[in-house]
């Protein structure tokens, strides 16, 4: 026996004596202490279970350390074949569904809604757990909390508040296992409705009558399913290492628990109208990483901007009662402060917090599966801190079951807790729509407007329709208006000096307009609605201090949505606003048509990705691309606009309507130069190292419906000729084990067993609609990285971002660019400002000068004309300065004794172009670079002062001014560079054009190239 087990038993026995004094003392005066009803059986066969598999004494509560008998109504063991949390036992969704209708039918105090489906068809469900009254009453109630959710119901009348707020039952939402390797939630979900339906106890029945508990056992339904399929081929296969879970719902895996500001994805849909839907006052999501209970909402700053500080005060209150209600049930490490800041609103609970609720999530303990497993945890997780008194044990033999009695314990003491001050909860609920309806006046601003005369009207359409997902209420004006723009106040100078320029300059400077009009049909985002909140967060400008106490923030630190979409939003806090002529617009759509008479049609490019699904929609049409902008029957078109012949006007009309394009019927076609824009065949390649990143590339091409080929790096090198088969190869961003080498080697193959990814009778989900392998081990290898390179030799467009672009500089399969790593740059996912460096590219078609980008941490591209050279990162031409000597800083040194010679003009670049070839290099030169072979620069990153849009910049000189998208021609084709991230979480449809660009002109990518002379 080791020392640790010996320290493990020693505190054992003396958590039991705190764990029995605990439940007599635990509850207020006034509070129900929990407890059994002596009068109800146990079941003794089922109790017996839950003790043998908990694995210590201090693992459970006496809320869990039983279960309450029945007559009529099922125990879990009915679907399972044992208790829930056993070891060896994982449900699929449909037995959890299964088994929540099987106590519905039983039960008058169970009901279940279907709430929708996921990507792949499967069903979403929540379960309602109340009083039979409660639930005959669901629609008087949901009339009752719907007056609360929209004060403007009761003309804000605190008085009708109270009255509501003493009948209104609330509703308290809880998820579980949105993160498929987290699979403790589904059991402990179906036991707790067991319990809430059936304990009748006075602690449980205070519950069941107080409030409703609303239940989705399963959120990532897809990848439940898939993660269950892996956990039976383990078992069956116990001595084998087992596949990791490398996709879990369709598109995206771990980014599924990010999508609750784009909602992209079904399951946030799903739960976000159920959520408004109910009224309800609390979203609690449930995860597991974290050793026992983190309640994590109340974690760490720095704490979302734009949530009411009575919800954080909120969080405050039940988190720290939840710790206290099971520290006293003896129960070790359950802490609620934490790392984990919550300044992100992309978190699945946050439709709750933005949504005038409350946000709440667990991360439990969990051993991916159901085995019993020993667990040594890190020095930092077992460490005493201020905030977690109480740690984790450093080592412990863990099991699916304790799991279940932490998630279960922390729950039923969160809603005992919630229904004893439900009162003043739903007056909180009430008092935060309120707040929202209020806040142009309380704190502005007053709306956003998103003007009539926008350039991009599908993509505003787009930004809309986002916001119409998340319930906020659009309008649009009836009529032209005029508003106050705030007064600009000038900074004073920190230093003091310089105080005479800068009145000079003042005098100089134009004066800043101060009010601004918007035309009718401009649509206008109200605040003075309750759910103004998301709005706000969503379109507002995010600052991360570079100084803040938060040193590793936890996801994205700025998202702001105007500037991803491209779109023009404008923030205004003039209240006047509010009183001009508007009316509720229920479906947004652009307009989108022909207008005009003639057989030639011209639709002006505007970088609108709607131009490639019309582009895919009119396959056999003749389209192509003006090189340069034109103007034809009055209106202007930029370069890349499309030119279409021969298509038929009807079809042509319909299909522009669909995807919110106008096109202009011309008399004949401009005389400017074109070139053809052919609907490109595309492959889109994923590696089996993690596909959580493309995913979203995927899902914008199917929103998008542009068709592609999904294969992996392994099929590349089977594949005899792929220029037979595609015109472009996009390999977009991998994510975890990124590396080069990775991607090359793959997974490693010199030991261990196969690892098959595909559906087998032992494994029937695990592909899905996604690809499938023997063995994901290996990867692209040697063979597959040949075939990629002739196929860009051969004419082809490979277009890599990020990570993968990383792998294109380094691996070699382009010369002239290196790509570099930061060292002190921190750049979380922010918005960053991007300049149009050679708009004459297609891939910039429709673009404008400045591009705000999605940037996290992106690599540092250097350009040299010489091949092999290592590009350095370049500060810019500041740097060189004269040697010491006769005369000042500007004038020449001179020696004595020799007349004086002048020096040859130093040649300049910018730091985003290569450097000038010098003479010196040109002798012998067979390194130097042909002009017609070296890179291409569209974008570059801005200087630095303007490269902070939204989030966090630090250390952005590092990459200010760099190229962020580059063209590199190789052999007769072009592997086309990403710095940025072009395409993620649905939030940056702004520069999805960058990529459609490249697809859509893949064989004339280098039109308006000018070569440089030598
Ligand atoms: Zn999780």
């Amino acid at each position: 026996m080791d020392s640790t087990s010996v320290r493990g038993v020693r505190i054992a026995s003396f958590l039991l004596l705190v764990f029995i004094s605990a439940a007599g003392t635990l509850a207020a005066s006034d509070e129900t202490a929990p407890a059994r009803d002596p009068k109800q059986a146990v079941d003794e066969a089922y109790t017996a279970k839950i003790q043998k598999y908990t694995t210590a004494p201090y693992f459970t509560s006496p809320l869990v350390n039983y279960l309450p008998a029945s007559k009529t109504v099922p125990t879990p063991e009915t679907v399972l074949g044992d208790v829930a949390g056993a070891p060896g036992v994982l449900p699929y969704a449909e037995d959890v569904y299964k088994y929540m209708r099987l106590l519905e039918k039983a039960s008058p105090r169970v009901k279940v809604f279907s709430i929708g489906t996921t990507e792949e068809g499967r069903e979403m469900i929540a379960v309602a757990i109340s009083s039979p009254e409660n639930l005959k009453n669901l629609e008087e109630n949901r009339a009752r909390l719907t007056k609360l959710a929209d004060p403007r119901a009761i003309k804000l009348d605190d008085a009708e508040a109270d009255k509501l707020v003493a009948q209104a039952v609330p509703v308290y939402y809880i998820t579980g296992t949105i993160h498929s390797p987290e699979t403790g939630a589904p059991t402990a979900l179906m036991e707790l409705a067991y319990r809430l339906s059936v304990d009748e106890s006075p602690y449980i029945r205070e519950i069941r009558d107080g409030m409703i508990t609303l239940i989705t056992p399963v959120v990532e339904v897809d990848g439940r399913d898939r993660m269950v399929d892996i956990y039976k081929w383990h078992l069956a296969h116990p001595k084998d290492f087992y596949p990791p879970l490398i996709y879990w719902g369709k598109y995206v895996a771990h980014d599924n628990n990010r999508d609750a500001m784009g909602v992209t994805l079904k399951l946030t849909e799903n739960v976000l109208n159920t959520y408004v839907k109910w009224k309800a006052q609390v979203l609690h999501d449930l995860h597991e990483s974290v050793p026992y209970l983190y309640d994590n909402t109340v974690g760490d700053g720095p704490y979302n901007a734009w949530v009411d500080p009575i919800l954080t005060d909120e969080w405050q209150m039940i988190g720290s009662r939840n710790v206290a209600d099971m520290t006293k049930f003896g129960m070790p490490g359950v802490f609620t402060h934490g790392d984990f800041d919550t300044w992100s609103p992309g978190y699945l609970m946050f439709i709750a917090a933005m949504h005038n609720g409350i946000s709440r999530l667990y991360e439990t303990f969990g051993n991916g599966g159901a085995d019993t497993q020993e667990r040594t945890l890190d020095p930092e997780e077992y460490a005493r801190t201020w905030w977690r008194q109480n740690p984790p044990l450093p080592k412990v033999l863990w099991s699916q079951r304790d799991n279940n009695n932490y998630e279960q314990t922390g729950l039923l003491t969160s809603l005992h807790y919630f229904n004893e001050n439900k009162r003043l909860f739903l007056k909180n609920f009430y008092l935060k729509a309120k707040r929202s309806v209020t806040k142009p006046s309380a704190e502005g601003p007053a709306a956003y407007v998103l003007p009539a005369d926008e350039s991009r009207p599908s993509l505003q359409a787009e930004l809309l329709r986002v916001l119409q997902k998340q319930a906020v209420e659009i309008s649009r004006a009836k009529a032209g208006f005029t508003v106050a723009l705030p007064v600009k106040k000038e900074k004073p100078k920190k230093d003091g000096k310089d105080k005479k320029d800068t009145k000079e300059a003042e005098k100089d400077k134009k004066p800043e307009p101060t009010s601004r009009d918007f035309p009718a049909g401009s649509y206008i985002v109200r605040m003075d609605q309750p759910y103004a909140r998301i709005a706000d967060a969503l379109l507002d400008h995010q600052y991360w201090s570079p100084d803040d106490p938060q040193k590793t923030p936890y996801d994205d630190t700025g998202w702001t949505f105007g500037e991803l979409f491209g779109v023009q939003v404008a923030r205004v806090t003039d209240l006047k606003v509010l009183d001009v002529a508007m009316e509720r617009v229920m479906e947004i759509h652009a307009p989108g048509g022909v207008k005009g008479d003639g057989a030639v049609f011209a639709i002006n490019n505007a970088a609108e990705p709607a131009l490639a699904t019309l582009r895919y929609k009119l396959k056999d049409a003749n389209v192509e691309a003006a090189e340069e902008p034109f103007e034809s029957g009055g209106k202007k078109f930029n370069r890349g606009s499309f030119i279409i012949r021969n298509a038929n006007r009807a079809d042509l009309d319909r299909a522009a309507a669909e995807v919110g394009l106008q096109a202009v019927a011309v008399g004949a076609a401009p005389s400017v130069k074109t070139h053809p824009i052919r609907a490109a065949r595309v492959a889109f390649v994923h590696t089996w190292l993690s596909t959580q990143t493309e995913g979203w590339w995927r899902l914008a091409l199917d929103d998008l419906k542009i068709p592609y080929d999904y294969i992996s790096t392994q099929a590349i090198a089977k594949i005899d000729d792929l220029n037979a088969k595609y015109d472009v190869i996009l390999f977009p961003p991998v994510g975890f084990f990124s590396s080069p080498t990775a991607i090359i080697n793959g997974m490693p193959t010199a030991w261990g067993n196969p690892l098959p990814w595909k559906n087998t009778p032992e494994t029937p989900n695990l592909a899905g609609k996604n690809d499938s392998t023997d063995d994901m081990r290996p990867g692209l290898g040697w063979d597959g990285f040949a075939k990629l390179q002739t196929f860009v030799q051969k004419g082809g467009v490979l277009l890599t971002a990020t990570d993968t672009s990383r792998f294109a500089t380094e691996i070699g399969l382009v010369t002239g660019v290196s790509a570099q790593t930061s060292e002190r740059m921190k750049i979380v996912g922010s918005v960053v400002g991007t300049r149009l460096v050679d708009g004459a590219s297609p891939i910039a078609y429709g673009y404008e000068e400045k591009v705000p980008a999605y940037c996290d941490n992106g690599p540092i591209f250097s350009l040299s004309s010489i091949s092999g050279a290592r590009g350095r990162r370049r500060l810019g031409n500041e740097s060189r300065s004269r040697p010491t000597g006769r005369g000042t800083a500007d004038e020449p040194d001179f020696t004595v004794g020799r007349p004086g010679v002048e020096a040859p003009e130093e040649p300049t670049s910018e730091t985003w172009e290569a450097p000038p070839v010098t003479d010196e290099q040109r002798r012998n030169g067979f390194r130097v670079i042909p002009p017609a072979d070296r890179a291409r620069v569209i974008f570059r990153y801005a200087d630095q002062k303007d490269l902070l849009i939204s989030g966090l910049v630090a250390g952005g000189n590092e990459i200010a001014q760099h190229p962020a998208v580059v063209d590199v021609p190789s052999g007769k084709g072009h592997v086309v560079l990403f710095s940025i991230n072009p395409v993620y979480r649905g939030e940056t449809r702004g520069t999805y054009s960058m990529v459609l660009n490249t697809i859509l002109n893949f064989d004339s990518l280098d039109a308006g190239r000018k070569l440089a002379e030598k």
